[in-house]
């Protein structure tokens, strides 16, 4: 059985607009010594829970995500220190997929050298964009050129697995800026492209300013119309989807978040990260310092969890697998959306192959929306 590890380093050098995170400006040094510290003690205390339930497998976990934030705040020692952790507690399976997301502005050849000769096995680049004007919006600040720089940097520095993260429908952005963006991104060999439309949560700066009337808020249609741009041009460059928002070259699938959408367990440590393990589902404690003080009692950090019922894990199952290319088998939806699959086959949005059913081209703009109603929620 496939086990993650997600981690999360809590910290960013600036606060983007958009940007609805766990994660804080880094005020100094001393803090990014107090959550490694933290972290370890949370993968010891979690080690012994797991190993004490018999859930981790015996040769460790499968798949590690180190996400934020920004890990590449903490330098390519810093993540090997993580790494090693790692090592000594829950161990690492032979032949494991351990990625980490960068920032493209904190990023070198000689930390991708270092990372890859500690065991990092795949890069995430956040890049968003090349126009300027979109960048800006976005309030990143690295130059559209660096996060093109970084791919190349990383693939240089022996990285067969690299990821960049692009975000479309920006207020402003134009058709011809994302079909830019993904060229770019492609030229640079990566196997992996992420690309999600922006979605501007509630608390971020960015809505304020688009509910005020500053900034326009793309139509559905222009989300659309980009989706297919990106799509397009992915295939083409033989980078098929497997989800969505995900397409990859054969073998470059990212394995840890496979393991989300396919609901297998996964750790989460880190201030705020989720984990999920049997039926139980739990989020760590928010805040840096509670989350350091918790586990320095050496406590298990968790700040809410919840059991899921049967009937949760069926709505999640049905709700994540729809949105991937393999889809869901037939039989393991209920009677009562059998109906609503028929429909969908028949309006060309789902299609059968053998005994399973996936979303078409055309269903992958609607999945959420037909999974909902297959599920009967409005
Ligand atoms: S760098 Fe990423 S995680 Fe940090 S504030 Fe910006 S969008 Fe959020």
């Amino acid at each position: 059985m496939a086990f993650g590890l997600y981690i999360h380093v809590p910290y960013c050098t600036v606060r983007c607009g958009y940007c609805d995170f766990n994660t804080y400006v880094l005020g100094s040094s001393d803090a990014l010594a107090t959550y490694q510290e933290a972290l370890e003690r949370e993968l010891e205390l979690a080690t012994a829970r797991l190993e004490a339930q018999g859930l981790l497998p015996d040769d460790g976990v499968s798949t590690i995500f180190v996400g934020g934030g920004t890990p590449s705040i903490l330098g390519g020692e810093g993540l090997a220190q993580i790494l090693a952790a790692v090592r000594h507690t829950m161990k690492i399976a032979p032949g494991a997929e351990v990625t980490t997301e960068a920032n493209p502005e904190t990023t070198s050849p000689e930390f991708f050298s270092t990372i890859r000769a500690h065991g990092f096995t795949r890069v995430s680049l956040g890049m968003q964009s090349v126009a300027p004007h979109v960048l800006r919006v976005l309030d990143r600040r690295h130059t559209p050129g660096r996060s093109l720089d970084a791919a190349r940097e990383a693939l240089e520095a022996g990285f067969e697995h690299v990821n960049l993260d692009l975000i479309y429908a920006t207020p402003g952005e134009t058709d011809d800026d994302v079909r830019r963006s993904v060229e770019c991104a492609l030229e640079t060999g990566i196997d992996h492209l992420s690309a999600y439309s922006l979605i501007v949560e509630e608390g971020a700066a960015l809505n304020r300013k688009i509910a005020h009337g500053e900034l326009p808020r793309p139509s559905e249609e222009v989300m659309a119309d980009r989706y297919e741009i990106v799509s397009d041009l992915a295939e083409q460059a033989g980078l098929h989807w497997y989800e969505v928002s995900n397409f990859a070259k054969p073998g470059g699938e990212c394995l840890h978040n496979m393991g989300y959408w396919r609901s297998e367990p996964w750790w989460g440590a880190g201030p705020g990260a989720h984990s999920f393990v049997g039926k139980r589902r739990w989020m760590n404690e928010k805040l840096p310092v509670r989350y350091a003080a918790r586990v320095s009692a050496g406590e298990l950090p968790v700040k809410s969890d919840e059991v899921l019922s049967d009937e949760d894990r069926y709505v999640e199952e049905v709700m994540l697998r729809l949105r991937l290319a393999e889809g869901i088998r037939r039989d393991v939806v209920k009677e009562s959306g059998q109906a609503q699959i028929d429909r969908y086959v028949d309006a060309g949005l789902l299609e059968v192959e053998g005994d399973r059913v996936h979303v078409s081209m055309e269903g992958r703009l609607h999945a959420d929306g037909i999974a909902a109603d297959i599920l009967f929620i409005d």
